[in-house]
This record gives C-alpha cells, sequence and structure tokens, in this order.
C-alpha cells in the first residue's frame, strides 16, 4: 500500500503524517509522542487504556506466563498458516478452512468489497484475515491490535504489503470516513464499552461503507460450547482468551449489537447466528476435517446439509456461539 494519509492522534484529533519507519512519531496538535515498539508504530496510550485492557495487553504480548502460547509466538508458524489459508481461500468458496469461515466469506461477499478499497481489521492479531482478503478481494488492508507481539508478526509475515499499527479499539488513530469497509472478528467481547468501539468503527467509514462484526453469543443455551460448560460445571477451554478477560458476562445477543449499530448511525443492519452445536463440534473436534471434505465436492455437501439441518432448530430459535452483523453506513 502506498504511504497513508489518514492516521489522526488518538488524544487530540490533529492528522499526523505518515510515521517512518522505526522512528517515533510527535502529535503537532498536542505533542504527544507515539513510539515504535516491537516493529511498529504504536498508537496505544498508556493515559487512556484502562486497567482491564492492560491486563489483557500483558496477556496477548506474552508477559502473562500461560499455559497456552498465542497463536503468534512463532512468526514461522504463522506464515506456514498464513499461506495454508490463502491457498484454501482463493481454491475454495471459503475464507478460514472450517465451516465458520465458508459462513465468513457468504456473509462478507454480500457486502461487496472491491479491489483496491481500503479495509480496516480492528484487533486484525497476526493479520491472517488481513492477507486472506487481499488474496480473495484485492484490498489494501490495515490492521490495529493492541498487543505489539501481534502487530509485529503480523509485519513481519506480510505478503501484500498491509499496514499494522498498534491501537485501542476504543481510539481508533484514524481520521473520519477513512476506510471502504471495517471488521473486527473475536474482538468486541474483550472491550469494556461495546458501544466505543462500534461508534469509533462507524466513524472511520466512509459514506456508503460497510462493517463487519463476528463475536461471541451470550445466547448459548443448546450449543456445543454450552454443553462443555454444562457437563464441566465450570468454563470451557478458550485457552489464552480465557486468561484475556473472555468472561460470558460480557458478550452480547444479536439484538443488543444491532441496536448498537443502529444507534452509531448505521443502517441495514444484519446479524447471522452461526456455530451452534454441531458445526462448532465439526470445526472444533475434527478440525483438519474441513479441508480434507473440500477435495470432494459432493461429499462436501452432503455433510454440509447433515450438519446446518441437525443445527436448523436451536439456530432458528436464536441459539448459537457466535454471530455475525453487518451493516452499512448510510450515504
Ligand atoms: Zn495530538
Amino acid at each position: 500500500m502506498p504511504g497513508i494519509d489518514f492516521l489522526m492522534c488518538p488524544r487530540c484529533g490533529e492528522r499526523l503524517a505518515d510515521p517512518t519507519e522505526g522512528r517515533e512519531a510527535s502529535c503537532p496538535g498536542c505533542e504527544a509522542v507515539f513510539g515504535f515498539r516491537a516493529g511498529a508504530m504504536d498508537f496505544v496510550d498508556p493515559l487512556t487504556l484502562e486497567e482491564f485492557a492492560r491486563l489483557q495487553r500483558d496477556v496477548y504480548d506474552g508477559k502473562v506466563s500461560s499455559a497456552r502460547m498465542s497463536d503468534y509466538a512463532n512468526p514461522d508458524d504463522v506464515r506456514r498458516h498464513l499461506e495454508y489459508c490463502v491457498d484454501i481461500a482463493t481454491a475454495h468458496h471459503t475464507l478460514q478452512p472450517s465451516w465458520l469461515g465458508m459462513r465468513c466469506r457468504e456473509v462478507t461477499d454480500s457486502l461487496d468489497p472491491r479491489p483496491g478499497e481500503r479495509l480496516l481489521d480492528v484487533g486484525c492479531s497476526t493479520g491472517i484475515m488481513l492477507a486472506v482478503m487481499s488474496a480473495v478481494y484485492g484490498t489494501h488492508g490495515v490492521g490495529i491490535d493492541f498487543s505489539g507481539a501481534a502487530v509485529s508478526t503480523a509485519a513481519s509475515c506480510n505478503p501484500y504489503g498491509n499496514r499494522f499499527f498498534s491501537a485501542d479499539a476504543l481510539r481508533l488513530p484514524f481520521a473520519d470516513g477513512a476506510f471502504d469497509m471495517a471488521m473486527s472478528y473475536g474482538v468486541i467481547e474483550h472491550v469494556s464499552d461495546h458501544e466505543a468501539m462500534v461508534s469509533e468503527m462507524a466513524r472511520v467509514l466512509r459514506p456508503g461503507g460497510r462493517l463487519l462484526i463476528y463475536t461471541t453469543c451470550r445466547r448459548d443455551r443448546w450449543t456445543w460450547h454450552w454443553w462443555q460448560r454444562v457437563t464441566s460445571r465450570g468454563r470451557y477451554d478458550l485457552g489464552v482468551d480465557n486468561q484475556a478477560g473472555h468472561e460470558r458476562e460480557n458478550f452480547l445477543e444479536p439484538e443488543e449489537l444491532a441496536g448498537l449499530l443502529a444507534g452509531a448511525g448505521l443502517v441495514r443492519v444484519e446479524t447471522l447466528v452461526v456455530h451452534t452445536l454441531y458445526t462448532l463440534m465439526f470445526d472444533e473436534v475434527f478440525p483438519g476435517l474441513f479441508a480434507r471434505l473440500l477435495g470432494s465436492p459432493g461429499l462436501f455437501r452432503a455433510v454440509r446439509a447433515a450438519l446446518e439441518t441437525a443445527d436448523a432448530l436451536p439456530s432458528g430459535l436464536g441459539y448459537g456461539n457466535e454471530f455475525l452483523a453487518t451493516a452499512w453506513k448510510e450515504g
């Protein structure tokens, strides 16, 4: 991507020039200084980052000892996984090698991303989804994550020239209307102020811009994770996410998120419950099976029909472990 001209001081709103690689930058408005940390520009303002977010950042940065390492502990693994995901997504109608990735592809198609459009990923982790989006749709990606370790890995495994910054999802360092599309996968359930995150994503969209949010669903009765919780008398295992404050009380229901999107002035708001019981078991219990089935289209269609039929009743009642929400900015 060419130099970018839409950076904004997250503290005072003054426009910032595209920073020189490896150098700190200061704001001409308020003189705030933004450092270069772990290979990426760091816009996370320690003065405004709250306690809860600071703890989560330490978890994702690997500063808190954990039984499970985060996905980006080994950049070589990330590079291999990125190439694998891009290969699958360019050969088949899916964004990730999973049943969920196929639903995400269908929903993303409905937002019609175009080549050359500027796409923001809020909570981009290692940037794999942005790479897949570039490969499939030709979008120019900008990723933010408050974990310096994540964006550092993202910047070092970056075959499509996407841009990565450390930033707080509640204070995006971008000018109003800077993006054609904004997406966020598995992030809003971690933030303390859902409304602020939605309003920031809406703010940086241009008129006619599109938004996609994927998140865990609080209305998860009869689902795979619900059964795990019931049978384990506690929390299901989400690895490092559990340590980073992955609390069911902070999850949303589809109607709540739809209300926040409408409240941020967005239109054509839609939600889709995904991953109820069998489809999530399929993805989590047999993680390699989806990709293997892709080689046998007839069998794939039969398995898909069986799983979706089995999930139809609870899904139809609005129960699911996750949901996708989409919306458009008027204009
Ligand atoms: Zn400033």
